[in-house]
């Protein structure tokens, strides 16, 4: 970007512009570093039964520990990722890990655990998507049944034939599949039904309109009536607060997530939590 034009025709930037350029480089060149030096870290939050109150599956969101930044998430790094390609070695890396520590864990008196992994519209639409995913979770003799894969409604209006040809691949195979941040996206209804699509995630911007009479709890309602009636699994994200929580109950949603049970934390916690409470969630 040009910000604009000195009198003679040069072209001149502004400090901040300059430094973010080299931030970008810096950034850039951190992040493929980060690949070769092991620097990327996965960090699991709990997705609770509503009823129950236990674990019942655990979502897989990447952090990066920079040697001199600190802990970054992934609204710092994620952007440039797929902008640079290295979003495919990325993905990679985290859901080798995630195999690998859920599994652990799977054969660890946890059968049923599932593991929710993000995926990228960039991985999703490469050609080998599927092929690659699969050899990944067969290396770690991981099971396909317990894999759920979280898609936003965005990826698939943008090539509904391709995804739902991937799609269909995977649920033949066992993977489930979930639309993440349902609700925010652009897309039309009419793909859920033609889909084999097995868990909604109703966005957190809409859990945090379930107030004391605010109209926004329209939507939550309106979004697990139709999840019910479409006989799908329904998971809130962002629940914070205990109200939030009886509310999604009494309507009948199946799973929570949110900082009222536990923000995402690194394997080690979760071998503690999972270990300690014979899978009973931990609020605090
Ligand atoms: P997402 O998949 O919708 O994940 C939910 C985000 O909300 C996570 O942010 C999580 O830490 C945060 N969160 C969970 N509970 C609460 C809560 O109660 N309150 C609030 N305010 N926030 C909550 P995070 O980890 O920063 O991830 C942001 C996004 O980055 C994710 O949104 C996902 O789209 C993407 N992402 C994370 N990990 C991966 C990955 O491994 N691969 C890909 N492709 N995308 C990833
Ligand atoms: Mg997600
Ligand atoms: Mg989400
Ligand atoms: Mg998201």
């Amino acid at each position: 970007h040009v910000k604009g034009k000195g009198k003679d025709g040069y072209c001149f930037f502004s400090d901040s512009m300059s430094i973010d350029t080299a931030n970008r480089l810096n950034l850039e060149r951190d992040l493929r570093q980060a690949l070769e030096r092991d620097e990327l870290r996965v960090y699991y939050q709990p997705q609770v039964c509503a009823t129950t109150n236990r674990i019942v599956g655990l979502e897989a969101l990447v952090r990066w520990q920079h040697p001199e930044r600190g802990l970054l998430y992934p609204r710092d790094f994620l952007p440039l990722a797929e902008e640079t390609q290295l979003i495919g070695l990325l993905s990679e890396r985290v859901l080798d890990k995630a195999c690998q520590d859920v599994g652990l864990w799977i054969r660890s008196g946890h059968p049923d655990l599932r593991l929710a992994v993000n995926l990228s519209p960039i991985q999703v639409e490469h050609p080998k998507f599927v092929e690659t995913l699969m050899e990944t979770v067969k290396a770690h003799n991981f099971p396909a049944g317990n894999l759920e894969i979280e898609i936003t409604e965005n990826v698939i209006m943008n090539d509904l034939e391709q995804i739902s040809q991937k799609l269909r691949e995977l649920a033949e195979l066992g993977v489930r599949i979930a639309i993440d941040d349902f609700g925010t996206g652009y897309s039309s209804l009419n793909y859920i039904h033609r889909l084999p699509i097995h868990t909604l995630k109703v966005d957190q911007s809409f859990v945090k309109a379930i107030r004391a009479g605010d109209d926004g709890a329209c939507i939550v309602n309106a979004i697990v009536a139709m999840a019910h009636g479409l006989k799908l699994e329904i998971v809130a994200e962002g629940v914070e607060t205990d109200e939030q929580l009886e509310y999604l109950r009494r309507l009948g949603c199946h799973q929570v997530q949110g900082f009222f049970y536990s923000p995402a934390r690194p394997a080690l916690d979760i071998t503690r939590t999972l270990g300690q409470s014979n899978a009973r969630a931990v609020a605090s």
